[in-house]
């Protein structure tokens, strides 16, 4: 910690009576109000941990890692899917890559899912198989889950309080905005995160961290919502800065918003003369690493769509075909730019395809699509086929 540090540090100590006046207004409203139904936050049968009891640290752990990037109410049936096909440690180690990203399909952020196979692997031969079963063997340190891929100290934190009941701070984006408007803070919280974690680390409740943690995710998910904060029934009101200046609204501070870039995509949907379709499977590394697409790429300038999916099958694939009618044509947001994809039926003319450009390429009918796992952003390629297929269309060449 620098000297800079140090001074913002002692600056930022709470006086200790707004601290206990803090965690008692939220630990008593989270006793009423919680999301006390949390599958993963429950015993074995059903019922609310006592302090400082153990819960199941495997089922946490992948609930927590679905939880980077997307909320609850969208985790619940995945986590539940999960827990029905990789139950324990072992079942998900022993499972292969493509197993697990059928049951990741749709959650987004692929690379999570490829990680947690990763470390499920790491903790196999750290805790051993039959270990894995009890939660007594599972690392309770924080360095240990923070040296693991994809765990940052929230999800860390969060694991080790929800597990362990272990005094661990933790600042997801709910928690970001209940603090930032707390405070009423002048900086984007990207910028303020120094401050923000020793704002969650001070108020933590040393007693009843579980508790506490939930509590906080729970007002910031449930009561101080990004755009109609509900400061009415909040347990805060009387402490928030940002509800004292009548601003809620104007918290957490915004960065300056970038467009998004933009680009077009040709796909071509090739269909042989088996009336197979042509898939291929994208490289490990990488975004969307390992699921299956339909074959494409980047429209250049000047550039007929048509052209650029003849180009493109030619140069990913080595194959040549006749581009036919277009099938759907739909634009798809990711984090970081925005697609616009233009998706045509293709007729295979010649050339064996060859992955040049992905992992593996095959030709598959079109039941047994649904075996693979495709990014969001294809399966509206998926059911526009099916509907095509169900048409006359097959009875022609395509
Ligand atoms: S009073 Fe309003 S803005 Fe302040 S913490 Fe509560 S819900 Fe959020």
């Amino acid at each position: 910690m620098s000297s800079s540090d140090e001074e913002l540090s002692l600056s930022l100590l709470l006086p200790s009576s707004k601290v206990i006046a803090l965690r008692s207004a939220l630990l008593d409203w989270f006793e009423i109000n919680g999301r006390h139904w949390i599958p993963w936050k429950l015993k074995a049968d059903g019922t609310k941990p006592d302090s400082g009891e153990m819960l199941c640290v495997y089922k946490i752990w992948i609930a927590e890692v679905m939880l980077q990037q997307t909320q609850l109410k969208v985790v619940l049936p995945y986590w539940e899917s999960w827990m029905s096909v990789f139950p324990t440690l072992p079942d998900l180690a022993n499972a292969n890559e493509k197993e697990v990203l059928m049951r990741w399909q749709g959650l987004g952020y692929y690379s999570r899912a490829h990680r947690l196979h990763k470390v499920a692997n790491i903790f196999m031969n750290l805790i051993g198989s039959k270990r894995s079963l009890n939660s007594c063997f599972w690392p309770r340190d924080i360095e240990t889950w923070l040296a693991l891929p994809g765990i940052g100290r929230t999800t860390a934190g969060s694991i080790l309080s929800s597990a362990f009941d272990l005094p661990q701070p933790l600042l997801d984006g709910n928690v970001k905005r209940l603090l930032a408007r707390l405070f009423a803070s002048s900086k984007p919280p990207k910028r303020d995160l120094f401050r923000l974690w020793l704002i969650s680390e001070q108020l933590l409740s040393p007693l009843k961290p579980r508790k506490f943690n939930q509590a906080l995710m729970d007002l910031g998910a449930m009561v101080c919502t990004p755009f109609n904060p509900r400061c009415d029934i909040c347990p805060w009101q009387e402490y928030c800065s940002a509800y004292a200046l009548g601003k809620q609204k104007e918290f957490p501070v915004k960065e300056p918003a970038k467009p998004l870039p933009f680009e077009v995509i040709g796909i071509g949907v090739v269909l042989n003369h088996h009336h197979q379709i042509l898939i291929d499977q994208r490289l490990e590394q990488g975004l969307l690493g390992g699921m299956w697409e339909f074959p494409g790429g980047k429209k250049e300038v000047d550039e007929s769509i048509e052209q650029t999916i003849a180009r493109e099958l030619k140069e990913e694939l080595s194959i040549e075909v006749e581009v036919g009618e277009k099938l759907i044509d739909f634009e798809h947001a990711y984090s970081h730019k925005k697609l616009r994809f233009i998706v045509h039926i293709c007729k295979w003319l010649r050339g064996k395809p060859q992955p040049l450009a992905s992992q593996k390429v095959e030709w598959v009918s079109p039941e047994s699509l649904e075996n693979y796992p495709f990014p969001a952003a294809n399966t509206k390629i998926i059911s526009s086929l099916k509907k095509y297929l169900n048409t006359d269309k097959l009875t022609k060449d395509p």
